[in-house]
């Protein structure tokens, strides 16, 4: 972690962070063996694809990577001519937090951050490329300061400054445009909230748990479990989770400390009226020394993600079939179109694809470098290769379209590719161990995290007996939220 740990560690916390969830113990009683010639892990009807686009296209598609609406828009917007269809800005990297997988390393004394100046010139460049969906990142967007601007006063004038000058930008150049931020909503005060709410703004936001000790832990401050209830709060109080225009999705993080909460937490999501992304955990960042053998594997994502659907289907009239690695399939886009603009200065692949320390592969230039020009990158060969090396960069056990129907469709490109950068599935073992071969983000990807290799290792006859139903069984001892004799364990 980068910062000074100020959360005493009690017995509660101390056994909410090592909850046993996996000892290590293979998974598999054999090696998996890839696909056979014409095999497929997941093999789809044309009604089931259909489904899945539906849903996906349902409404602005705010969950990480996603670009903002269903593949095949995007690629309808490639057709026509877009270069780059999303922009994140990470616009700080200040933050208010200091998480414990933090993947940009930030935290309270960070100061890098994008000046408004140079935001103003990469916003027309942006839009003159085809970007229809803005995304402004951190960091905590709500710190950001830059002295150009003048005197703050009230928190979060200057991120404002940001959102009025791109909404302004887009009109005048009479482009259609969203913006999202992500926000972790401890520093939303009724006021932010109501200019949230005025501008429009889609809100990707901080919620992994509703355990404050572990929250509290995994921020690395105490008192920030309040802070975020009250954010929530104000933002309900202004109409997010209320009114469809104004769109809101809890990002949780899903790893072995909050696996067990998923559930409760789920519940509290939907009751709200919010979305629910749920991020299985990527190892870099703050989290890439991290024991991933101890960590969640791809049966506990299995798992959880069909009892989620079946409580879905319950209780919210929300008629899903999980296949992807993402909650309702909402599988990364940022590799067709999409760029991310460090506050380094850095234009990366994603916001967590490796960086210059590991490769030069997936950064395509620094904005502070004299004569970087956005509109130029868009149109560059570089960029052209580079995504056309990501398309073709599939793997051979589930993340490819010979053996994977939603790779097949357009809708999933290997899962997050992050995931497969830092992280990989030992085959003899079934666990996920650590990747040193970061290349592994845009070649021979597979996200390890999916339940595809679940689906795999069922089929070859090598999950280890009762592994499935004891981690159903272990959610439904932790849930205070649904009755066990509701939701008996189905093959
Ligand atoms: S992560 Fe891979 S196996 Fe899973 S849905 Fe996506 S392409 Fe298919
Ligand atoms: S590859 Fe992973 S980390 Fe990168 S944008 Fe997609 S989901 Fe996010």
């Amino acid at each position: 972690m980068a910062g000074k740990n100020r959360i005493e560690m009690t017995a509660t916390l101390r056994e909410l962070i090592n909850p046993g969830l996996n000892p290590k113990r293979p998974i598999f009683t054999k090696p998996l063996l890839p696909p056979a010639v014409g095999e497929k892990v997941f093999s789809l009807t044309p009604e089931e694809i259909r489904k899945i686009r539906e849903l996906r296209g349902a409404v602005v598609d705010l969950h990480p990577g996603m670009g903002g609406v269903a593949p095949e828009s995007i690629i309808r917007m490639i057709q026509d001519g877009a270069k780059i269809t999303s922009l994140d800005f990470m616009i700080t990297k200040g933050c208010n937090f200091e998480c414990t997988w933090c993947f940009a390393e930030s935290g309270p004394l960070m100061k890098e951050y994008l000046p408004f100046n140079i935001l103003e010139r990469l916003t027309a460049e942006g839009l003159e490329s085809g970007v229809q969906l803005f995304v402004l990142t951190g960091g905590e967007p709500l710190m950001y300061r830059d002295p150009a601007l003048g005197k703050q006063g009230t928190r979060g004038i200057h991120f404002f400054r940001i959102v009025e000058m791109i909404r302004e930008t887009a009109a005048r150049m009479g482009t259609p445009t969203k913006i999202l931020t992500f926000d972790d909503v401890a520093l939303i005060t009724p006021e932010i909230a109501e200019r949230f709410a005025e501008f429009e703004v889609g809100l990707c936001t901080k919620g992994d748990t509703l355990n404050a000790e572990l929250q509290e832990y995994k921020v690395n401050q105490s008192g920030a479990f309040r802070k975020i209830q009250e954010g929530y709060r104000n933002l309900m109080n202004a109409g997010y989770g209320r009114d469809q225009k104004l769109r809101l999705v809890v990002n949780s993080v899903l790893d072995h400390t909050t696996f067990d909460g998923m559930i409760d937490l789920h519940l509290w999501v939907m009751e709200n009226g919010f979305d629910h992304s749920i991020v299985p955990v990527h190892y870099c960042g703050n989290a890439e020394d991290e024991d991933q053998e101890a960590g969640i594997h791809s049966p506990h994502v299995k798992v959880l993600y069909d009892l989620l659907a079946r409580i879905d289907s319950k209780y919210f009239e929300l008629d899903w079939t999980p296949w992807s690695a993402f909650t309702y399939n909402k599988s990364c886009n940022r590799n067709r179109s999409g760029l991310h603009i460090r506050a380094s200065g850095d234009v990366t692949a994603c916001s967590e694809s490796p960086d210059r320390t590991a490769t030069d592969r997936y950064t395509f230039g620094n904005v502070f470098d004299d004569g970087f020009s956005l509109k130029s990158l868009a149109g560059s060969e570089r960029l052209a290769r580079y995504r056309t090396e990501f398309a073709e960069g599939h793997g051979t056990y589930v993340c490819s379209p010979d053996v994977c129907d939603l790779y097949a469709n357009d809708l999933c490109q290997g899962g997050c590719a992050t995931r497969s950068a830092y992280s990989k599935i030992d085959t003899e073992s079934g666990l996920i161990i650590k990747n040193d071969n970061h290349h592994n983000y845009s070649e021979k990807r597979e996200d390890p995290l999916c339940p595809a290799w679940t689906v795999l290792a069922e089929r070859q006859n090598v999950l280890r007996q009762g592994l499935l139903e004891s981690i159903h069984q272990r959610l439904l001892a932790k849930t205070a939220r649904i009755e066990a004799v509701d939701f008996p364990y189905q093959v």
